[in-house]
């Protein structure tokens, strides 16, 4: 009897296709395989296998089995649960995970080998040839220069036929890691978390862990220690670490090298798609024990998946926003339960959610809460600009630039964080009144003073910065308002002109290596100030930074939304949390309008648990996460007479559920974007709802017409 086999292709289509099993090619479930589809050829993945019942219409036979490495059970569950949960078409999240098979292959290498035949005489020369040939991988220039003869010498053999080029195909070797390498002895309450980690490790089965410990405190040498234990477990284990930015990925890696002695496998956009497709085939073949990556390395084909590690777990951007849009910290949690690993989410300042599972006991709560050693926690102040507002035209006050002084003066570091990019985040003309936005999009360009370019950081359009107003024509009439980091690196400079000033920023830091000689530089102590966006402000150890000016403490809270305290208290603690490591204290301060603020108040006293609770409280009042659940829906189209249609459409088709309440249709924030008119609907849900069950049937019942768009976002982070 024939077979047929439902593949899945990764493109945004609803379902598998079927296709006929061709004779002999003898399919398993994962496999990978060339389908047809129109006049074109698929990479694809067979998901289910059945019989053929007999009778029905006949299926188009599959072309080919890849001979690639299969996708895992347990990656092909995950990715199918992971389209169900964010009501996408499966093919997206496939997509994701496919994206390193489907990446170039490296180029192949030449190799030089024996053939077998002796060489008609021997010399000195070719002797030092033969002996060093033996187990030797490199071209035939390599091999010359290792047996320290001339290129000729080796090129006479293989023309004689005594050795032969071959080429092969590169394969990433990560070889075991060493467990034996000496490490620092854990302090006290270290000791206890890594055991509890041991302990739940050993405890077969699936399991998350909260390692809750302010920064410094040895979160790192904790996982490490876990990340040990899963391999002296089973030497075969694989482990995943993930991280929020690919400047911490490189912090991270030297961690891992220093500690186990080899380089762990690395996996985000950074990384060159050879080497991901080298990657990628080392994890499936269960032959890279440790990855530490971006959030998309949760959908790698792990072969035996012991222990995720989620560093920073707070961290906003491990939510994905564009096409699949998904959050890699609460779906590594599902990856782990489907893989029977342990979860370890690492944070000094949790997120909600993470806290009320470990309140509720559904996670343990392991606790580390002084930093290592001497170090202590920076002292935190709060500079009223009301009272000591900067000069006119400039943006640090008095007593920020006193204590810059100070610390220069004692030869130590000062890190001014500005959570924005550019020169200036508003141009005005001074004129018309006109704010410059792009042609096709609802916000404000960004003047860039190194490019000398006007920026959408949203869609990327930029232009040169015009002579006169667009609007109204006035020549020379257009202010930049507001500072980004490019005008207080500008202000550092002017104040302390013998001072070495840099600044930190995507703009300034496009790639891992950049980022990670910048840190290294600022850990050399050839940086005196750091002007830095939130890139650089997270987890990096910088021993001689003490004073943190934050230049605008009130920023995120402006245009609020559900989560604008919690993430601002997060952000502000992990930037003034980089001053003071080793043995000098260190000091941070806030400039701010709103010293009342609960979020300043909780900072400056240093009291996270009365500001969770304030703030868990209103949520669970309001029943907001993590007390229930939102989902978002996002419809846009460049017709608004057809979106006004179709979004009054939608809302009359909205089932009736108990526990849940759809607000809108409302224009989003950022009505316009390239071109789209944008508006929204918000639902709200209890937790015991099925809310992915829910938007999934709301979707089914209307059928957007072509110009139109719907997208769905489970869990938003983003209300923009
Ligand atoms: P966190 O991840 O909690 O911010 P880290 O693990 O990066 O903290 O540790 C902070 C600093 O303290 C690092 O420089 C680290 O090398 C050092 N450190 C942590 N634990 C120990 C230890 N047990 N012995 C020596 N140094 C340690």
């Amino acid at each position: 009897m024939s077979r047929i086999a439902s593949v899945l292709l990764p493109m945004p289509l609803p379902e598998a296709f079927d296709y006929a099993e061709p004779e002999g090619m003898e399919l398993s479930v994962g496999d990978q395989v060339a389908a047809p589809l129109g006049p074109r050829t698929l990479r694809g993945v067979v998901v289910a296998l059945r019989e053929a019942a007999g009778g029905n219409r006949p299926l188009k036979p599959l072309e080919a089995r890849l001979e690639e490495p299969a996708l895992p059970p347990a990656t092909l569950e995950f990715v199918q649960w992971a389209a169900r949960y964010a009501v996408d078409a499966p093919g997206q999240p496939l997509a994701i995970a496919l994206r390193g098979a489907r990446a170039p292959r490296p180029r192949p290498e030449k190799r030089v080998v024996l053939t077998g035949a002796a060489p008609a005489r021997l010399t000195p020369a070719r002797e030092k040839v033969l002996a060093a040939v033996d187990g030797f991988t490199g071209a035939p220039a390599d091999l010359a220069r290792a047996a320290e003869v001339s290129a000729g010498v080796v090129k006479g053999l293989i023309d004689e036929g005594v050795l032969r080029v071959e080429l092969v195909q590169p394969q990433a070797a990560f070889p075991p890691p060493d467990l034996a390498r000496p490490r620092p002895p854990l302090n006290p309450s270290q000791a206890a978390a890594a055991q509890a980690l041991a302990a739940m490790m050993d405890e077969t089965g699936f399991n998350v862990a909260l390692l809750d410990g302010v920064t410094g405190s040895g979160k790192t040498e904790v996982y490490l220690e876990a990340v040990a234990h899963a391999l002296a477990a089973d030497p075969a284990a694989q482990i995943l670490v993930l991280l929020p930015e690919i400047a911490l990925t490189q912090a991270v890696i030297a961690r891992f090298e220093e500690r186990f002695g080899v380089r762990p496998g690395e996996w985000h956009s950074d990384v060159a798609p050879p080497a991901r497709r080298k990657v990628w085939e080392a994890v499936a073949a269960g032959r890279c024990p440790i990855v530490v990556g971006a959030r998309s390395a949760l959908f790698l084909p792990f072969a035996n998946l012991k222990l995720i590690v989620v560093d920073e777990e707070h961290d906003t951007s491990f939510k994905q926003e564009e096409g699949f849009i998904y959050h890699a910290r609460d779906l590594a949690v599902v990856r782990g339960k489907m893989e029977a690993a342990a979860v370890v989410l690492a944070s000094a300042t949790p997120s909600l959610e993470t806290l009320r599972n470990a309140e509720t006991g559904r996670y343990r709560w392991l606790k580390l809460s002084a930093r290592h050693g001497t170090a202590q926690l920076p002292q935190i102040d709060l500079i009223d600009l009301r009272e000591s507002p900067p000069e006119a035209g400039r943006w640090l006050s008095p007593p920020l630039v006193a204590a810059m002084g100070e610390t220069l003066a004692r030869g130590e570091q000062t890190l001014l964080f500005l959570n924005r990019r550019g020169y200036a985040p508003l141009v005005l003309c001074r004129a018309c009144g006109e704010r410059l936005t792009a042609p096709d999009t609802d916000s404000w360009l960004v003047e860039h003073r190194y490019s000398g370019r006007l920026v959408c950081h949203l869609t990327g359009f930029s232009m040169p910065k015009p002579k006169a107003c667009p609007h109204c024509g006035a020549v020379d009439s257009l202010v930049s308002i507001g500072p980004g980091v490019e005008r207080v690196e500008e202000e550092a400079r002017s104040l302390f002109p013998e001072a070495r000033v840099a600044v930190f920023s995507s703009d300034t830091v496009f790639d891992a290596r950049e980022a990670r000689r910048l840190v290294e530089s600022m850990a050399a102590g050839e940086i005196d100030i750091l002007v830095a966006t939130q890139a650089a402000a997270k987890g990096h150890n910088f021993p001689n930074l003490t004073l943190v000016g934050v230049v605008d403490a009130d920023l995120g809270l402006r245009g609020g939304d559900l989560r604008a305290a919690e993430r601002t208290y997060q952000l502000l603690a992990q930037a003034t949390g980089r001053a003071g490591r080793r043995d000098r204290p260190g000091r941070a301060l806030l400039q701010t309008y709103a010293p009342d603020h609960a979020v300043m108040q909780a900072l400056a006293a240093q009291d996270r648990d009365a500001f969770v609770a304030a703030e868990m409280e209103e949520r669970e009042l309001a029943g907001l996460p993590p007390f229930g659940r939102l989902g978002a829906v996002i419809v846009s189209s460049e017709n608004p007479q057809a979106l006004e249609a179709f979004v009054q459409q939608m809302a009359a088709a909205a089932p009736n559920a108990e526990g849940v309440e759809v607000y809108g249709p409302a224009d989003a924030p950022l009505a316009l974007v390239r071109g789209r008119r944008r508006k929204r609907f918000l639902v709200r849900a209890d937790r015991g709802v099925d809310l992915s069950a829910y938007l999934a049937a709301w979707r089914a019942r209307v059928k957007p017409p072509a110009s139109i768009r719907v997208a769905i976002d489970v869990d938003p982070y983003s209300f923009l």
